[in-house]
């Protein structure tokens, strides 16, 4: 079956039940607004918001929660309680996963305090996922729009980066992706996401309140757009099911939507010269059967970078080409206007 529903949604969102400044009916009414189909709300500590949690109109909601300690955050999803913050990071991750949930390393490379964060990077390495990993997948929030754009504020710049907040903006760090490169390079299942981490916090300045950022604003930063077989099921459990499932199985691709939108990008492997087999990110796919090429298409002009375990192998505007030769972890990357822009997960060549 061929992936042919495109959804587009938010992740790490914060609302009253902890440090955000909106209401349940408030976030959901921005992210409608925003034009998303699906949100993830993950307040710290709490799934008190779990009785939004459902179909709004077009907007699927879920509700999981941010585990938070005084680093190692972790936003745990799929489960129907919340995992206490005093466990280690590897013993949370353990219970998360051991009660049949699953989860998201959040902003792993936090490293700069501002006046907006403190610095909560994820500290260890080397704790990348449940012991018993046995197939299961993790999540690693690639680029995290708060910590980003907090982290390249400086006192010269911090006035016009709050009129233009995507000039602060740096994308997914260098560390970031060669980490998750290499776990992907040893067998390890992860998928990529992009996280806003909502919070529209609001700050007294010399000229006066700001709010940063409104929720209807972020709603249209970072998106993620998963790749379905089907459309949504109206059955909110079972929607929420197929969320999961795009995720863990890195049916995805995530885009800075304020360099342009990106819904239903081409990139996929190719067997046979009539295209009979595709593959799409997340997907496996073995040389042994034939030879296989690697086609994207954003459908706008992007610089486009096709990265193999870690090394760029092909580049194209807009479009590219590439015969595959080798096996390996094939993801997309693209700038726009010399920005950050597009990140796919990977399509694993054997
Ligand atoms: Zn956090
Ligand atoms: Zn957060």
């Amino acid at each position: 079956m061929s992936h042919n529903f495109c959804y587009p949604g938010a992740l790490h969102i914060h609302t009253t039940y902890s440090d955000g400044t909106g209401s349940f009916p408030q976030v959901i009414a921005a992210a409608q607004a925003a034009g998303l189909r699906w949100i993830i709300v993950t307040d710290h500590d709490t799934q008190e918001g779990a009785q939004y949690a459902g179909w709004h109109g077009g907007l699927l909601v879920i509700v999981g929660h941010e585990i938070t300690p005084d680093h190692n955050h972790f936003l745990a999803l799929n489960l129907d309680h919340v995992v206490s913050n005093q466990l280690a990071p590897q013993d949370f991750i353990d219970a998360v996963y051991a009660e049949g949930g699953f989860g998201i390393i959040a902003h792993p490379d936090e490293h700069v305090t501002s006046r907006y964060t403190e610095v909560y990077r994820w500290d260890d390495w080397c704790v990348d996922g449940p012991r018993e990993r046995s197939g299961e997948a993790v999540g690693i929030e690639l680029w995290n729009l708060m910590s980003d754009w907090a982290e390249h504020l400086t006192p010269r710049n911090r006035f016009l980066n709050f009129l233009w907040p995507k000039r602060g903006l740096r994308g997914p760090t260098r560390p970031t992706m060669i980490w998750w490169d290499q776990l992907n390079m040893a067998g390890k299942r992860t998928f990529g996401v992009g996280g806003v981490d909502a919070h529209a916090l609001k700050h007294r300045l010399p000229w006066g309140e700001v709010e940063v950022f409104p929720y209807h604003w972020i709603f249209k930063t970072l998106t993620n757009y998963l790749l379905l077989e089907t459309p949504l099921d109206r059955d909110p459990q079972r929607a929420t099911e197929q969320v999961y499932s795009a995720l863990q199985n890195g049916h995805s691709y995530f885009v800075n939507r304020l360099e342009g939108d990106a819904p239903g990008i081409i990139f996929e492997a190719q067997r046979g010269t009539h295209a009979a087999e595709s593959y799409i990110p997340g997907e496996e796919v073995s040389l042994a059967n034939g030879d296989l090429t690697i086609r994207a298409d954003v459908g706008c002009k992007a610089a486009l970078r096709l990265v193999r375990n870690g090394e760029v192998v092909a580049r194209g505007r807009r479009r590219l080409r590439y015969v595959v030769t080798h096996p390996g972890i094939y993801r997309l990357e693209g700038r726009r206007h010399g920005r950050p822009w597009l990140y796919s997960n990977p399509i694993r060549v054997r």
